[in-house]
């Protein structure tokens, strides 16, 4: 039987921690009596360096049930993505599933069986995803939307609405670990583990209690860290718009150039709007270019892995 271990990252979650414990601790028995989950799987907490009282309720949470509840204590604040690759780092040692899952209870705890069950076929992640968002804010809302969509035209795969409410299997979890990078946006780099991958579906509700840990200097923080960490686009677009500016030079000085003929220009100003024009355009065209070098450096100094074999044929035994 498989064990499932649900990693839950907590940050100054006292409100919420009792109700979170004991909704996943009704969603592992439930899964238990169905059979789908071996009866050792369990809940592992994560207190990213909470200021309240999260890690003393993980301690009693795990004081009464020891079998099912287990905690992992950060130094210190890491930040929610850390805090995350910490639990699933833990986890992936001792059990066979992990599922992630914010504390707050926003992402349906009921669909975690759907999510087992795409386990049981076969798939090695399974991303839940938002069906709607009407109980976010309508400026929530937009940023998110926002959000993805730029992650896409910078050409960072993500599964669009889709957070880290994700299973994972103990292959997936082990080939994430491979990735050894500080800039960490988690949802880039599960999309490049390959393996089957499946989605299952479920409205995000309101948080149970308590406020978001995630204000909007944080979420722009995530934005611009995943798209810096996974695409080294915004340096081609400065050698772009160099090259258009050289090339607008160009039309400047044919322009210049009929004016002066025509001879209805100052003196000088020719050969200055000409200057200005062109060497501001070849300036940005090598800032570019010298980018591009950096951007290579700055995508080898991450060592990530540049494959992951899924399974090799040969008359050899594994
Ligand atoms: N979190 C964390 N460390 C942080 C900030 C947040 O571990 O520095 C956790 C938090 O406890 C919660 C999850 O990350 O379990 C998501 O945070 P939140 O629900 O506040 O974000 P929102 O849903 O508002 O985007
Ligand atoms: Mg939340």
């Amino acid at each position: 039987m498989d064990r499932l271990g649900i990693v839950v990252p907590c940050y100054n979650e006292e409100e919420v921690l009792k109700i979170a414990s004991e909704a996943l601790r009704g969603v592992l028995n439930d899964l238990v009596s169905k059979g789908k989950i071996s009866e050792d799987s369990f809940v592992m907490f994560v207190n990213d360096g909470s200021k309240d009282a999260t890690w003393k309720l993980i301690e009693e949470e795990h004081a009464l049930y020891p079998k099912q509840i287990f905690g992992v204590k950060l130094a210190g604040n890491v930040g929610h993505q850390f805090a995350l690759t910490a639990g699933l780092n833990t986890a992936k040692n001792i059990c066979d599933m992990s599922v992630s899952i914010d504390a707050d209870l926003q992402d349906d705890v009921a669909v975690i069986e759907e999510m087992v069950d795409k386990f049981h076929e076969g798939k090695d992640i399974v991303y839940g995803v938002r069906k709607k968002r009407t109980t976010d804010t309508f400026f929530k809302r937009t940023t998110a939307e926002g959000f993805y969509k730029l992650m896409n035209a910078m050409g960072v795969k993500t599964v669009y609405n889709h957070a880290d409410f994700r299973l994972m299997s103990k292959r997936a979890m082990e080939q994430f670990s491979e990735y050894k990078e500080s800039n960490l946006f988690i949802r880039g780099i599960v999309t490049q583990i390959g393996y089957e991958t499946d989605c299952v579906y479920y409205d995000r509700k309101e948080r149970v209690a308590g406020e978001s840990k995630y204000p909007l200097k944080k979420m722009l923080a995530l934005a611009f860290n995943g798209i810096s960490s996974f695409s080294i686009k915004p340096i081609s677009l400065i050698a772009w718009v160099g090259g258009i500016i050289v090339f607008l030079s160009i039309c400047a000085a044919i322009y210049a150039f009929v004016s002066y003929f025509t001879g209805s220009v100052e003196p000088g100003w020719t050969s200055l709007i000409l200057s200005i024009w062109f060497l501001g355009g070849v300036q940005l065209l090598c800032i570019g270019l010298i980018g591009q070098y950096i951007g290579k450096i700055y995508v080898e100094s991450k060592h990530r892995p540049r494959y992951n074999i899924e399974k090799v044929l040969s008359d050899q035994e594994a």
